[in-house]
């Protein structure tokens, strides 16, 4: 079996889906996943992403998993699938001022510092708390706010990723239920990366983000 129908056999029993992350990975090992039927890849940067949706079959959905400068927003706002890395209100702002030029909505998750190392990027829980306490809808009619993402630190600890994943999740039920009861698409808690997919699945990771463990080892020297 391949890498791709081993994962997806793995997590058939469970409500999560798979992101495919193809970042540093050439556009035809793509291109083999999708030939298996892979349709959902996730990518970290706009300069990356932007050349392999224009190589590779348009009904691929594309998450941007990274960092995302606001200044870079228009590259991607005609086609994007998902902005999973909102890590401020301004860059929401942003998104929803781009979608519109584009007559789209984009759904897009809140990142949330989740790990108890020192990480960039990310909002705090009571900066989500604060935004998703606005009416988001009608502030930015043109973002579909859709959930929440996490990344755990990186440790062998798995108490630690367990207990940093149970935080996103309890985070995620306690703002489904005071301002999103009502959104059927507030449903998603992307988490879980190549080492912690498992885990992240048990606590209820509904979007996992699998990278090396599909297509190898990354090599940043390239
Ligand atoms: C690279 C990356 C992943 C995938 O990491 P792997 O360990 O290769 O599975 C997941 N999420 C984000 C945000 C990433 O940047």
């Amino acid at each position: 079996m391949s890498p791709l129908s081993t994962l997806l056999q793995e997590l058939s029993a469970t409500p999560a889906r798979l992101v495919a992350v193809s970042k540093t990975h050439p556009v035809a090992a793509i291109q083999a996943f999708y030939d298996e039927g892979q349709r959902l890849f996730g990518e970290n940067r706009v300069q990356e992403l932007v050349p392999k949706y224009e190589a590779l079959p348009k009904d691929i959905e594309w998450h941007l998993i990274g960092h995302l400068q606001t200044n870079k927003v228009k590259y991607i706002a005609p086609f994007v699938g998902m902005i999973q890395s909102i890590d401020s209100e301004k860059l929401l702002h942003e998104v929803n001022k781009q979608a519109e030029r584009c007559g789209r909505v984009i759904p897009c998750l809140l990142q949330v510092k989740i790990a108890e190392e020192d990480t960039k990027y990310g909002l705090s829980a009571a900066e989500v708390r604060a935004m998703a306490a606005q009416d988001l809808a009608a502030t930015y009619p043109h973002v579909r706010i859709d959930g929440l993402m996490g990344m755990a630190t990186f440790t062998d600890d798995q108490t630690q990723v367990r207990r940093e994943f149970e935080r996103l999740k309890a985070l995620f039920d306690e703002l489904k239920a005071a301002h999103f009861a009502a959104v059927p698409h507030f449903k998603e808690i992307s988490m879980g990366m190549s080492d912690d997919y498992p885990l992240a699945v048990e606590v209820g990771s509904t979007l996992v983000r699998v990278g090396s463990k599909l297509f190898g080892a990354r090599d940043y020297s390239l």
